[in-house]
């Protein structure tokens, strides 16, 4: 294994913020994270970089995760078992399943980053959360020094929350998910909970649409709608769409009667940070090289140059300008490292 010092870490994620590791490897054989100068000292797992806040230097060692590898691992009579590696590209892998008549992870295709760390907030998009289709996470333990296999119900996932995320793993670098194993049930349905996708399918006259058709219509949407990272380097939703409970939704309401509200299994309301956020005057507002996205405002983007404490300047205002106009504090989405 080849350890490398002072790493420039800003191509390895998608806000292009500046950074470098005092440490670094790349992980392409789960084997190699058994070997003992690993075992110590602070470290950090890196996938794609996608979900990601730069502060500055790491003082730590970063693994990068690029364990490859996609199969079908069994199949029985209600569904296909699908396992892939933890570095393999998500978006990817999701056009692989459909491309073998595997469907079922259709509604979260373009998400950026990797298999391994879709568990870690347990992604979702247009209606599906990968949490419905996972069936058992693999991951070395650093500290017991060993594989161990979390099933779906060990993860404890919830709405961009999962296990990793409850123990503060995915800050310590405790675990570092290896493979993940998805079980895609045999009798599909499509899933057009969201109307975005049910009007982009009918703007393409499909009236009986497949996975791959949903899976083109999401992508479609997508591209119109969030930043090429590519371009303008970004790191999605920056913010959690804010849960409030049920009286607190009714009285926001009456003073903003266009409020878009969400009831909740457990009684509570979901509302739309994009929408408070837009309502707050930040949609396409800047605070020096960082603003949020003109087409979309719950996406926070560095319009060149910026450093992560431009982007924790930005985040704050717009946080104080929600809290000012409609008494709900926004949380940030992405780690900040
Ligand atoms: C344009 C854009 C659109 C997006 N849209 C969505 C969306 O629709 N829905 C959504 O949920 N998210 C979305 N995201 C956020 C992001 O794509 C996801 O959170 C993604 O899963 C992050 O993957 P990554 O490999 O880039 O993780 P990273 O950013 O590298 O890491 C994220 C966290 O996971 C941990 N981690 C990474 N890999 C591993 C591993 N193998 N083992 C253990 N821990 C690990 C890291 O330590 C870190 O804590 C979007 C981001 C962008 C830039």
């Amino acid at each position: 294994m080849i350890l490398q010092c002072n790493v420039d870490l800003r191509a390895c994620t998608t806000l292009a913020l500046p950074g470098r590791a005092a440490h670094y490897t790349k992980i392409t054989n789960a084997a190699q994270l058994a070997d003992a100068d690993l075992a110590e000292g602070p470290r950090f797992i890196l996938g794609g970089g996608s979900n990601l806040v730069l502060s500055g230097n790491v003082d730590r060692l970063v693994l990068h995760m690029a364990i490859p590898g996609k199969r079908l691992a069994k199949e029985d009579a209600e569904a296909f078992y699908i396992e892939a590696g933890a570095g393999e590209n998500w978006h990817d892998f999701v056009q692989w399943t459909l491309i073998h008549g595997w469907p079922g992870l259709e509604n979260l295709s373009l998400i950026p980053g990797t298999v391994g760390a879709a568990p870690i907030q347990n992604i979702g998009a247009y209606g599906l959360e990968v949490s419905e289709r996972l069936h058992t996470v693999t991951a070395w333990d650093f500290e017991r020094q060993a594989f161990v296999k979390l099933s779906r119900d060990n993860c404890r996932f919830a709405y961009r929350d999962s296990l990793f995320k409850q123990e503060g793993w995915h800050l310590s670098g405790r675990m570092a998910i290896t493979s993940v194993l998805f079980r895609l049930p045999k009798a599909w349905q499509p899933n057009l909970r969201y109307a975005d996708v049910a009007q982009e399918l009918a703007a393409r006259k499909v009236t009986e649409p497949s996975a791959q058709d949903i899976a083109a219509a999401i992508i479609a949407i997508r591209q119109r709608k969030l930043p090429d990272p590519a371009v303008i380097p970004n790191a999605g939703s920056f913010f959690h769409n804010p849960v409030v409970d049920a009286a607190r939704a009714d009285i926001l309401a009456k003073t903003h009667p266009t409020l878009p509200r969400y009831p909740q299994a457990d009684g509570r309301v979901k509302l739309a940070a994009g929408w408070l956020i837009e309502q707050a005057g930040w949609k396409g507002k800047a605070l020096g090289p960082v603003g949020m996205y003109e087409k979309q405002a719950l996406v926070l983007i560095n319009r060149g140059g910026a450093t992560g404490l431009d982007v924790r300047n930005t985040m704050q205002a717009v946080q104080a300008a929600v809290r000012d106009k409609f008494a709900v504090e926004l949380t940030p989405e992405p780690i900040f490292l």
